[in-house]
This record gives C-alpha cells, structure tokens and sequence, in this order.
C-alpha cells in the first residue's frame, strides 16, 4: 500500500492547500510553514477578543473559538476556497481536528455535549455534494469523542432568497430560517455550533434563534476562519 501511494505522489504529486508547495512525505493538506505561521484564532482571542464582540448583546455563548483568522491573509482564502469549491471535503475534517486540540485546551469551560454543524440549504447541498461545516464538524467531533448531530438542525429558506429582500423583511424572516426538531435532546446541554466562515455573525444568529427557548442550554460557536471586519 506504501508502495502504492509512493508511486502515486509520483504521477500526482500534493501540494499545500494553503501555499501551493510541495509537500513532504509526512505532510498532509498543508505544509509545516503553513501550520505554524497562518493566523492563529486563538491568539486573537487573548488579544482583543475581536471575536467576542461579534456575539456579545446578540447571543448568551459560553465560548466562541476560530480556527485562522483572516483579514489579507490569502493562505487562508486558499483554503476556505478549496473547502468549498474544490470539493475537499477531507481537508475541513482534518481542520477539524486541529481546532478541537484549540478546544481541549481551554480552560473552565463546561464539557460540550453535542456538536452541531451549521446545514446548508438542500438545493445547495444537492449542487455541492456535501457540508463543508458538517466535515469541519466531524473531525472536531471523532477527535474529542463527543456526539455529532447533522439532522436536527434545518435550513428552510436559502439565502438567496433572503437577499432579494427588503432589509426590514429580512429582519423579520431570520427567526424562521432554520428550524430545530428533537429539541427535548438538547435540554440542559452544552451544544457547540460550527460554521466555516464567522463575518457578521448574521448566519450563527439565525441558526440559534431555534435554540434559544431550550431549558439549561449552554451555546458555544466555533468556526474555521474569522472574518475580521471590525
Ligand atoms: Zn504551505
């Protein structure tokens, strides 16, 4: 099998999916550069907590984590890029699991009991052929062992359609655009949302407002890249 992927890497050889180098052998997705000198999330958050006032006033989170954050950081563009337009799907699960080595090291923070990945609209998901936030989520999940729910949580109304609206419109639709069923399962639990891109924060707003009746849930938003347009 070694063998094979050898000769493989011959004909097809892989290349960083954030600088385009080749990779080395023991490399997968992205170089050791790349790892060690994209823009962290979690130094954003000891710094100015940027991400956090995304949310404040808007949403009651328990913690609020990125991965990367990218103001001109075009690496970082290159993956998001990749992860939804390329179909490489395997790459936002190993992304996945680097951000939940992120998650498992903060501190005095409730256990999360369910993770939930922000859904994509059937239409799209039919014309993409997958979640990218559902396979950010599966790796967050397998790697720290905690239950991944895909089905409660629906989009009902594409974005699309809410763009051609008239601002005040929108505003009155946004609390219908996802709906949650099952929601006895959430029920004093820490639930943990993950989306691929955090800009405005408008997307995670619309997809918590289903949550927010819950008795004794505890919310947390993660997501791959942050957006900073503070
Ligand atoms: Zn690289």
């Amino acid at each position: 099998m070694a063998l094979i992927n050898d000769f493989l890497s011959l004909i097809y050889p892989k290349h960083c999916e954030a600088c385009a180098n080749l990779l080395h052998k023991h490399e997968m997705f992205l170089c050791t550069h790349c790892l060690l000198s994209l823009p962290r999330g979690k130094s954003l958050n000891q710094n100015s907590n940027t991400l956090h006032h995304v949310f404040e006033g808007r949403i009651p989170f328990q913690s609020v984590e990125c991965l990367y954050v990218f103001e001109k950081e075009a690496r970082v563009q290159k993956i998001l890029h990749a992860i939804k337009y390329q179909g490489q799907k395997e790459l936002a699960e190993y992304l996945g699991k680097l951000f939940a080595e992120q998650l498992s090291a903060l501190q005095n923070t409730k256990p999360i009991d369910i993770i939930v990945p922000l859904p994509l609209h059937k239409n799209k998901l039919k014309i993409r052929g997958y979640n990218q936030s559902e396979w950010f989520a599966k790796g967050v999940a397998t790697s720290l062992k905690i239950e991944l729910d895909t089905s409660s949580l629906k989009k009902n109304k594409s974005t699309e359609t809410q763009t051609r609206k008239k601002k005040y419109e929108r505003w009155q639709n946004v609390e219908q655009v996802f709906e949650l069923v099952n929601l006895k399962n959430f029920e004093h639990k820490h639930v943990l949302l993950l989306d691929d891109v955090i800009t405005t924060g408008a997307s995670i707003e619309a997809a918590y407002a289903p949550f927010k009746n819950i008795p004794g849930l505890t919310f947390s938003i993660g997501s791959i890249a942050f957006a900073n347009k503070l």
